[in-house]
């Protein structure tokens, strides 16, 4: 009896008990579940409900309005190559803005480019980064560096501030395109990003999954391609102008300047190539565009 469960509050599913399902609307119809062994923390704070679950298999979990926005065992593919495709992209990165990234696992990327001299970071939820510090100490370890100024605010707001060619480059490390994020994915916020960037810059966004949103990537890779001069690409990982698929300034090598002084667990300059090859439904979809 399909009708035999209840509303899941957070993904807390009753469909089996003592499981975390992730039921969004972004994805009908199918749910990831992880083993729940203690919930750590539960709060909700102005924007989003917050929750940290202990798993069994994937270490600790954080949660944002019932999605999975990280978990200890895979977060490093992500938050590599949402920072190293960029960055390693361009010469000589210097000033470097993160909008959203509250977990502050793109700062710990960030902070291995000795070249880069200023982070800013932009996070609408303070109480993601201090949940973050408390619960996952090896990713919000980016918050640690010197270089690093936290803004907690609206990341639109933010870029509007923002004065024309300050930044390097900028990554859009938001939760998905419904609740605070929403805006995060429309053509005016990408007008604010390229009003922000230098000529010669690079913005790296997540834009969700050749799976299930391809209708989403379509819209981004059509508004960028307006907005933008420069090359448009869609990379992914299991988990732009600028000649993204060949890397300019590898950092494969220096781990001089991180502070967390753990070396790289995903990215290499082979993988960054390799992020761009696509499926060819995806390719013929984002290459029409
Ligand atoms: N890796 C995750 C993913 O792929 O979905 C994203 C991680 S990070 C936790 C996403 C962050 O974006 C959250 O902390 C959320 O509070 C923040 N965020 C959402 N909307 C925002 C906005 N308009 N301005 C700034 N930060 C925002």
């Amino acid at each position: 009896d399909t009708n035999n469960t209840s509303k899941e509050a957070d993904g807390i599913s009753s469909v089996i008990p003592g499981w975390f399902s992730e039921i969004s609307p972004m994805w009908p119809g199918e749910a990831h579940s992880l083993k729940v062994e203690k919930v750590l923390f539960q709060g909700k704070s102005d924007y989003q409900n917050v929750m940290v679950f202990q798993s069994s298999t994937y270490g600790k979990v954080l949660v944002l309005d019932g999605v999975i926005q990280l978990t200890e065992r895979d977060e490093c593919a992500y938050q590599e190559m949402i920072t190293h495709l960029p960055l390693c992209s361009i010469p000589n990165p210097k000033k470097v803005l993160v909008i959203g990234g509250g977990d502050g696992g793109v700062l710990r990327e960030v902070s291995r480019h000795s070249s880069v001299e200023q982070i800013d970071i932009c996070e609408i939820d303070k109480m993601v980064v201090d949940v973050s510090k408390q619960y996952f100490p090896d990713v919000a370890v980016g918050y640690d560096d010197p270089r690093v100024k936290l803004h907690i605010g609206d990341g639109v707001a933010f870029l509007k501030a923002v004065p024309e060619g300050t930044y390097d480059a900028v990554i859009v490390d938001s939760s998905d395109p419904i609740g605070p994020a929403q805006e995060l994915f429309e053509k005016p916020f990408f007008e604010s990003v390229a009003k922000a960037l230098r000529p010669g810059g690079v913005v790296c966004t997540q834009a969700e999954s050749i799976w299930l949103h391809m209708h989403i990537i379509e819209d981004i890779v059509a508004n960028c391609r307006q907005i933008f001069k420069g090359s448009v690409n869609y990379a992914w990982t299991t988990g732009p102008l600028v000649d993204f698929k060949h890397p300019v300034n590898p950092i494969d090598k220096d781990e001089s300047c991180c502070k967390s002084k753990r070396p790289l667990k995903f990215y290499n300059s082979e993988i960054h190539s390799a992020a761009f090859c696509l499926p060819s439904f995806a390719k013929k979809v984002i290459e029409s565009k």
